[in-house]
């Protein structure tokens, strides 16, 4: 698709749809808005600093009413959306989020209104070598509506679904090629950094890394709220005036703040009542949850390298950094 053509394919995107796309807002920083203007959409190797998961899992959300011992589930109401310009590792990160909410009703109530339209622009901030380049046969493995491979003069394009086909059908563009997505499974198995960074951890502790991180972090949660694959939520029930009624919401949280791992018990105790009582046992459960957690129970690297992290982290805790700690105490120790 050329680049005339592209611009088309962007105005006919904008005729009936939302299209949240990558752009510099008046400040001067990258980020994520609806496009109003296609002159504004940016398509670069630059990662805006928030993530697609604003857009698929809502900070907030009612789940469901309750009236005596009737329920009724609260599905939220969204239209079309379309992602436009959505990084080869947030692409990753995508294909992550729909396994752990593959049975989430939620999730899937607006997964099935949005249309990802993914780019093979290698963000500067990638970390694994596996996504140094782009390759189409590394495409298999992420799931997307249509991808743009970035030419000369335009894009190659590549859809990944139905409803990537049905919309470049619409645009009566013809000229793309199909790929099926094959799973998550690699066929060389899990990332090796990743398998690495894991066995590090499991295998070779090292307490000081972790007393060290203690140290310096804060506990603000910045770093889970930029994460495009931190997923944890708070659950509230909130009953209502009357009898017998009330709400279950639930809103995003972070591992790093108290009453994340607080648990029942007899007041005044109850806030000993904790799972997690030190800052460092804060920061390492939340790397377990990236580097050993997620890819034992997903077969997915449950860390794109995108470095948001450590962009956000106030306290300048970078997270490659700690990964070259625990791989080269990983080496002293074997
Ligand atoms: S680099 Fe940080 S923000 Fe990005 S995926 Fe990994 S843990 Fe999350
Ligand atoms: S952003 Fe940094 S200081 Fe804040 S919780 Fe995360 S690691 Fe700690």
């Amino acid at each position: 698709m050329n680049k005339t053509k592209f611009r088309q394919f962007v105005e006919f995107l904008l005729k009936n749809n939302l299209v949240i796309v990558p752009q510099y807002n008046v400040e001067g920083y990258l980020h994520l808005a609806e496009l109003k203007n296609p002159k504004d959409l940016y398509l670069g190797t630059e990662l805006p600093l928030d993530s697609w998961k604003w857009y698929l899992i809502p900070p907030f959300q009612k789940m469901f009413d309750y009236k005596n011992d009737q329920f009724k589930e609260i599905l939220p109401k969204v239209g079309k959306q379309i992602f436009l310009g959505v990084s080869i590792l947030d692409l990753q990160a995508l294909t992550l989020l729909n396994q752990v909410f593959e049975q989430d009703p939620y999730y899937q109530e607006i997964k099935k209104k949005t249309i990802v339209i993914g780019t093979s622009h290698v963000p500067k901030e990638n970390f694994y070598k596996y996504f140094a380049k782009f390759e189409e046969d590394k495409l298999e493995h992420l799931q997307f509506d249509i991808f743009l491979a970035v030419q000369k003069n335009g894009y190659k394009i590549y859809s990944g679904s139905e409803d990537g086909q049905r919309l470049l059908d619409k645009f009566k563009y013809k000229n793309y090629q199909h790929i099926e997505y094959a799973g998550p499974i690699r066929e060389e198995g899990l990332d090796q950094q990743m398998v690495s960074v894991m066995d590090g951890m499991q295998n070779f502790h090292e307490q000081k890394i972790w007393d060290d991180l203690g140290k310096r972090c804060m506990q603000c949660g910045k770093c889970t709220i930029a994460c495009p694959v931190c997923f944890c939520f708070r659950m509230y029930d909130q009953s209502n005036l009357e009898k017998d009624s009330g709400y279950r919401s639930r809103c995003w949280d972070t591992c790093f703040y108290n009453e994340f791992t607080q648990v029942a018990g007899p007041a005044p105790a109850a806030p000993k009542h904790r799972l997690m009582n030190t800052t460092s046992q804060k920061i390492y459960f939340w790397y377990e949850h990236h580097f050993v957690r997620t890819p034992a129970s997903f077969s997915l690297p449950g860390c794109v390298g995108c470095g948001r992290c450590t962009r956000t982290c106030p306290a300048d805790i970078d997270i490659f950094q700690t990964q070259r700690d625990i791989l080269k105490a990983r080496q002293r120790k074997k």
